[in-house]
């Protein structure tokens, strides 16, 4: 699948918030953000003072949202699709099965330091969902799934790190991480209370219903 293959941090710049693309660099005074918030390019500074459409607006919301998760254009507009049909509120219901998905919960349950780490993780096979090997980094895990390292992959350099450091992690309420084990389980959908990222998703409900 197509991957965003250019600077990570134009991205945050470009969305002009801090998108935490890049793992602990993001919170170090290295992150790009920190030093230059405004947009990349020649016209960066003046395009800050520039006033922006409503539609520019609802337009940013939604790339700022598929640039923090790591979506392409055509897979978002399917989960929006499928939060549109979904009872509730549809702006909630797409936060949610973006949250719901491997990667990120393989991020939140603090297993790598930035989604784009997890998904390389969930990628190269290294965790089980309910005891099955999942690589697909888009599978959308459900209440009383229990997600965990493979045997054969806690030598792997990087999952080993991940799980040396795993028990200083906090992880949102609607997990429940067990280091000992290197595991964690999903409890239930999380609230969009405890969804902290820096998304107005109405915009998003709005662009689409146009
Ligand atoms: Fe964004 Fe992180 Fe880069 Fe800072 S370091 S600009 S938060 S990706």
């Amino acid at each position: 699948m197509a991957r965003y293959v250019g600077s990570v941090c134009r991205q945050c710049r470009r969305e002009g918030a801090k998108l935490y693309l890049k793992g602990d660099r993001c919170y170090s005074d290295k992150c790009s953000f920190s030093r230059r918030s405004y947009a990349p390019g020649q016209q960066g500074q003046k395009q800050a003072r520039k006033k922006v459409s409503e539609y520019g607006i609802q337009l940013r919301e939604k790339q700022k949202a598929r640039r923090i998760y790591g979506i392409l254009e055509r897979q978002f507009r399917s989960y929006f699709e499928k939060a549109d049909r979904q009872k509730g509120i549809t702006g909630e219901n797409l936060l949610v099965m973006l949250e719901r998905r491997l990667d990120n919960v393989v991020f939140r349950l603090g297993f790598a330091s930035s989604r784009t780490q997890a998904r390389q993780l969930v990628r190269h096979g290294h965790f089980m969902v309910d005891g099955h090997r999942v690589d697909i980094p888009s599978y959308l895990v459900k209440p009383g799934n229990v997600i965990q390292v493979r045997e054969a992959s806690k030598e792997s350099p990087l999952v080993k790190e991940a799980i040396e450091v795993l028990a200083t992690k906090t992880v949102p309420a609607w997990l429940e991480l067990s280091a000992p084990d290197a595991a964690g389980k999903v409890v239930r959908f999380p609230t969009r209370e405890e969804i902290d990222v820096p998304i107005q998703e109405h915009f998003i409900v709005e662009l689409y219903s146009r």
